[in-house]
Protein backbone atom coordinates (compact mmCIF):
# COMPACT_ATOMS: atom_id res chain seq x y z
CA UNK A 1 0.00 0.00 0.00
CA UNK A 2 1.57 3.40 -0.80
CA UNK A 3 2.14 5.72 1.65
CA UNK A 4 -0.48 8.71 0.27
CA UNK A 5 -2.16 9.67 3.04
CA UNK A 6 -0.74 13.17 2.68
CA UNK A 7 -2.19 13.26 -0.49
CA UNK A 8 -5.57 12.97 0.78
CA UNK A 9 -7.91 15.97 -0.03
CA UNK A 10 -5.62 17.15 -2.64
CA UNK A 11 -5.74 14.92 -5.61
CA UNK A 12 -8.03 11.53 -5.97
CA UNK A 13 -7.10 8.57 -4.74
CA UNK A 14 -8.01 4.92 -5.43
CA UNK A 15 -9.93 3.25 -2.55
CA UNK A 16 -6.53 1.40 -2.34
CA UNK A 17 -4.87 4.19 -1.68
CA UNK A 18 -2.53 4.53 -4.90
CA UNK A 19 -3.24 7.58 -6.57
CA UNK A 20 -5.73 7.84 -9.20
CA UNK A 21 -4.25 8.27 -12.69
CA UNK A 22 -5.35 8.68 -16.39
CA UNK A 23 -2.90 7.70 -18.93
CA UNK A 24 -0.28 6.42 -16.50
CA UNK A 25 0.83 9.94 -14.89
CA UNK A 26 -2.13 12.89 -15.24
CA UNK A 27 -3.92 13.00 -12.07
CA UNK A 28 -7.28 14.80 -11.18
CA UNK A 29 -5.07 17.88 -10.60
CA UNK A 30 -3.72 19.78 -13.35
CA UNK A 31 -0.01 20.39 -12.96
CA UNK A 32 -0.04 17.56 -10.62
CA UNK A 33 1.80 14.27 -12.20
CA UNK A 34 2.64 11.05 -10.15
CA UNK A 35 4.70 8.25 -11.42
CA UNK A 36 6.03 4.82 -10.07
CA UNK A 37 4.57 2.83 -7.32
CA UNK A 38 2.70 5.60 -5.98
CA UNK A 39 0.31 5.12 -8.80
CA UNK A 40 0.92 1.57 -10.31
CA UNK A 41 -0.66 -1.03 -8.80
CA UNK A 42 0.06 -3.72 -11.24
CA UNK A 43 3.45 -3.97 -12.87
CA UNK A 44 5.58 -1.52 -9.64
CA UNK A 45 8.64 -2.52 -11.26
CA UNK A 46 12.02 -0.11 -11.32
CA UNK A 47 11.99 -0.10 -15.29
CA UNK A 48 8.09 0.94 -15.30
CA UNK A 49 8.51 3.42 -12.00
CA UNK A 50 11.84 5.09 -14.45
CA UNK A 51 9.43 5.17 -17.85
CA UNK A 52 6.51 6.63 -15.82
CA UNK A 53 9.33 9.36 -14.24
CA UNK A 54 10.71 10.64 -17.63
CA UNK A 55 7.13 10.88 -18.85
CA UNK A 56 5.70 12.72 -15.71
CA UNK A 57 9.20 14.80 -15.72
CA UNK A 58 9.01 16.05 -19.24
CA UNK A 59 4.84 16.66 -19.56
CA UNK A 60 6.04 18.85 -16.32
CA UNK A 61 8.23 20.81 -17.72
CA UNK A 62 5.77 21.78 -20.92
CA UNK A 63 3.03 22.52 -18.37
CA UNK A 64 5.36 25.13 -16.76
CA UNK A 65 6.30 26.42 -19.95
CA UNK A 66 2.93 26.82 -21.02
CA UNK A 67 2.13 28.72 -17.94
CA UNK A 68 4.69 31.46 -19.47
CA UNK A 69 1.61 31.82 -22.19
CA UNK A 70 -1.76 33.76 -20.45
CA UNK A 71 -3.43 32.62 -23.82
CA UNK A 72 -2.40 29.11 -23.06
CA UNK A 73 -5.01 26.87 -21.32
CA UNK A 74 -2.51 25.96 -18.48
CA UNK A 75 -3.26 30.04 -17.54
CA UNK A 76 -6.33 30.27 -18.00
CA UNK A 77 -7.75 27.40 -16.14
CA UNK A 78 -5.05 27.42 -12.88
CA UNK A 79 -5.00 24.26 -10.39
CA UNK A 80 -4.97 24.60 -6.63
CA UNK A 81 -1.13 23.23 -6.86
CA UNK A 82 -0.90 25.55 -10.06
CA UNK A 83 -2.20 28.57 -7.69
CA UNK A 84 -0.28 27.96 -4.89
CA UNK A 85 2.92 27.93 -7.21
CA UNK A 86 2.26 31.03 -8.77
CA UNK A 87 1.53 33.03 -5.18
CA UNK A 88 5.29 31.77 -4.08
C1 LIG B 1 12.38 -6.02 -1.88
C2 LIG B 1 12.10 -5.45 -3.24
C3 LIG B 1 12.72 -5.97 -4.36
C4 LIG B 1 12.47 -5.44 -5.63
N1 LIG B 1 13.10 -5.98 -6.71
C5 LIG B 1 12.90 -5.46 -7.94
C6 LIG B 1 13.57 -5.97 -9.08
O1 LIG B 1 14.36 -6.93 -9.01
N2 LIG B 1 13.34 -5.40 -10.28
C7 LIG B 1 12.48 -4.32 -10.41
O2 LIG B 1 12.33 -3.81 -11.53
N3 LIG B 1 11.84 -3.83 -9.34
C8 LIG B 1 12.02 -4.37 -8.11
N4 LIG B 1 11.37 -3.86 -7.02
C9 LIG B 1 10.42 -2.74 -7.24
C10 LIG B 1 11.15 -1.39 -7.37
O3 LIG B 1 12.02 -1.21 -6.27
C11 LIG B 1 10.08 -0.29 -7.40
O4 LIG B 1 9.16 -0.54 -8.45
C12 LIG B 1 10.71 1.08 -7.62
O5 LIG B 1 11.64 1.36 -6.61
C13 LIG B 1 9.60 2.14 -7.61
O6 LIG B 1 10.20 3.40 -7.70
P1 LIG B 1 9.41 4.67 -7.20
O7 LIG B 1 10.33 5.82 -7.43
O8 LIG B 1 8.07 4.69 -7.84
O9 LIG B 1 9.14 4.43 -5.65
P2 LIG B 1 10.20 4.27 -4.48
O10 LIG B 1 11.51 3.71 -4.97
O11 LIG B 1 9.46 3.51 -3.41
O12 LIG B 1 10.47 5.75 -4.01
C14 LIG B 1 9.53 6.48 -3.28
C15 LIG B 1 10.31 7.42 -2.37
O13 LIG B 1 9.38 8.33 -1.75
C16 LIG B 1 9.74 8.45 -0.40
N5 LIG B 1 8.54 8.87 0.34
C17 LIG B 1 7.47 8.15 0.72
N6 LIG B 1 6.58 8.92 1.37
C18 LIG B 1 7.09 10.18 1.38
C19 LIG B 1 6.65 11.41 1.90
N7 LIG B 1 5.49 11.55 2.54
N8 LIG B 1 7.44 12.49 1.76
C20 LIG B 1 8.63 12.38 1.10
N9 LIG B 1 9.11 11.25 0.59
C21 LIG B 1 8.34 10.15 0.73
C22 LIG B 1 10.24 7.07 0.00
O14 LIG B 1 11.05 7.15 1.16
C23 LIG B 1 11.03 6.67 -1.25
O15 LIG B 1 12.37 7.15 -1.18
C24 LIG B 1 11.59 -4.36 -5.76
C25 LIG B 1 10.97 -3.82 -4.62
C26 LIG B 1 11.21 -4.33 -3.38
C27 LIG B 1 10.54 -3.75 -2.17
Amino acid sequence: MPNTGFLKGLVELRPDGYVAVRDEIFTSVPGLFAAGDVADPIYRQLATSVGAGTRAAMVAEKYLVELENPQSEAAQDPSPVVEAWLSE
